[in-house]
């Protein structure tokens, strides 16, 4: 098993990792064409430990992987105005975003605990860290290279 993130010059990206949910390999991408802004980096962050907190959910061990799916569920809400799931590909991203199936926490999540990003993680994960905090130097220090 193991959790690669990498990044780009112009995004940033979970390339590939063995999902803990279905131990399949899956590729799962997150690009972001622009830079999230603060303020939206900053409510993502926000919304993701209050989110944890409720759920009962833990972020991943490592915190890299949390940080690049804040940063793309905010740029994803400064783009289409709603924070639609960062790894999953979309033919029509707008209308998948007003659909809402996908805006985060998607419905996956909200029935079955679900997240195929490892954003909330259950405890009996292999990959769940023990916090549900992260701060915005945390994330920012994380995607550095992004
Ligand atoms: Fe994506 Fe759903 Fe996880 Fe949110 S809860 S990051 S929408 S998989």
């Amino acid at each position: 098993m193991s959790i690669q993130a990498t990044c780009s010059s112009f995004g940033v990206g979970i390339s590939s990792f063995v999902s803990p949910l279905t131990r399949s390999r899956h590729r799962t991408l997150i690009r972001a064409q622009v830079q999230p802004s603060e303020k939206s980096v900053e409510i993502m962050r926000k919304f993701s430990e209050q989110y944890a907190r409720k759920s009962g959910t833990y972020f991943c061990v490592d915190k890299g992987v949390t940080s690049v799916v804040i940063k793309g569920l905010a740029e994803h809400k400064d783009t289409l105005g709603a924070p639609l799931c960062p790894c999953r590909h979309y033919d029509d991203k707008p209308a998948e975003a007003g659909q809402g199936f996908w805006n985060c926490p998607c419905v996956p999540m909200r029935e079955r605990k679900e997240c195929h990003c490892m954003l909330f993680l259950t405890p009996e994960n292999d990959f769940a860290g023990k916090e549900q905090t992260i701060s915005f130097d945390e994330i920012k220090e994380a995607t550095a290279n992004m």
